[in-house]
């Protein structure tokens, strides 16, 4: 079983003789005398791609072998022309080299190990075992970008156990025996089984985008290459489109967006003193009734709650139910009496009017499903 992804890693097409192929859970498993494609392993997601006619769903190792998981059957045998996902496959290996150098200036910065990576989704995440503020990720961005453009060459050789004990390289565990290694020279000594690209500069960009704490050391969020590029256009799209909405310039738009906040937080304190005066006035008016049913059109539940309350304080001792809503929406209450318990009471205002709440027995709130007729229904009976 030749693994051509070592032999050339740049390998797109060739040509391959089926050695088996057998129906399992997962689609065919299916055996070749000479394999392209890449099998999940060592962080790095498996190649996807064509042989014949068949779909590859999924590439993995077992003990020495690479299984293909096709789509449909093909013909034992038979040679079969193969095809990668090249872009799929080379963006991976962007992301991986990308991981490496950074990993390795990481180490020798900061003397911390790169624990965890996953290359997967959308967003390449990356943790390290030790503390980083995201000024400090930010300088390593800046240094590794300088190495990318330094358009340095990729070694992959093989060491024995003898050797390795000499050099100075990370890995994730302890090794023994022959061990291939991945260096960029200046950066990164790494043991390592995956896809690399030849020379740095391939990699095209390498950015940061947060470094959050994460079990004792940092999760850092970064990408490469072309999928950096969009997840920037995406970010560069969203800051534009806010850049309209606020008329602002595309570098400034943090600026108006506080703006806006200020002027909103203007606006709500206006209006609450707008609705203070207002619920002094129906307090007043108010005052010796003994029951008063309020609707509003555009009471929260604090405004339901603040009307309630200043009608009660204002010295009416009768019920007071205050609504706000609408018979589409439903209304939000708050019901209260001077020393009252209203508990029996709304219960059956509840169950009449298909609501929901309470609270003290002389203050409730909550919300009705019912319509505006059905509430004044509801409290001339009482
Ligand atoms: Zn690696």
């Amino acid at each position: 079983m030749e693994k051509l992804y070592y032999l050339d890693p740049y390998l797109k097409e060739f040509k391959a003789t089926v050695l088996k192929c057998e129906k399992g859970e997962k689609g065919f498993e299916v055996e070749l005398d000479k394999t392209a494609f890449y099998p999940e392993g060592g962080g790095q997601p498996c190649d996807l791609g064509f042989i014949g006619e068949a779909k590859v769903l999924y590439v993995g190792e077992k003990g020495e072998s690479v299984i293909h998981y096709l789509e449909k059957e093909v013909e034992v045998g038979q040679e079969v022309f193969c095809s990668i996902d090249w872009e799929r496959r080379f963006d991976l290996m962007q992301q991986h080299s990308a991981e490496h150098i950074v990993s390795g200036i990481f180490n020798s910065m900061y003397g911390y190990n790169n624990v965890g990576f996953h290359m997967g989704s959308e967003m390449i995440t990356l943790d390290l075992d030790g503390e980083l503020s995201f000024e400090q990720v930010r300088e390593v961005e800046l240094i590794a970008n300088e190495y990318v453009f330094k358009n340095v060459e990729c070694r992959i050789f093989e060491v024995s156990g003898e050797e390795l004990k000499k050099l100075k390289y990370r890995s994730k565990k302890e090794l023994t025996g022959n061990v291939r290694l991945v260096e960029f020279p200046g950066a990164d000594l790494c043991a390592c089984c995956g896809t690399h690209v030849r020379y740095s500069g391939e990699i095209g960009v390498i950015k940061m985008f947060s470094c959050q704490a994460y079990k004792g050391g940092v999760r850092i969020e970064m990408l490469c290459g072309k999928r950096a590029l969009n997840y920037i256009n995406d970010i560069l799209e969203e800051n534009k489109a806010i850049s309209k909405l606020l008329s602002a310039k595309v570098k400034q738009t943090s600026s108006a967006v506080e703006r806006l906040m200020g002027e909103n937080s203007d606006l709500k304190n206006k209006l609450n003193e707008m609705l203070k005066e207002k619920f002094e006035v129906l307090a007043k008016e108010n005052v010796g009734k003994s029951k008063v049913i309020l609707k509003e059109n555009s009471l929260d539940s604090n405004g339901v709650r603040n009307l309630a309350n200043a009608i009660l304080n204002g010295g009416c001792d009768g019920l007071i139910a205050v609504f706000s809503g609408s018979d589409e929406d439903g209304y939000k209450y708050a019901i209260c009496q001077k020393d009252g318990d209203l508990r029996e009471f709304i219960k059956n205002l509840n169950s009449s009017l298909n609501g929901r709440g309470g609270g003290k027995p002389f203050f409730a709130q909550g919300s009705v499903v019912a319509s505006w007729n059905e509430i004044e229904r509801f409290f001339e009976g009482v």
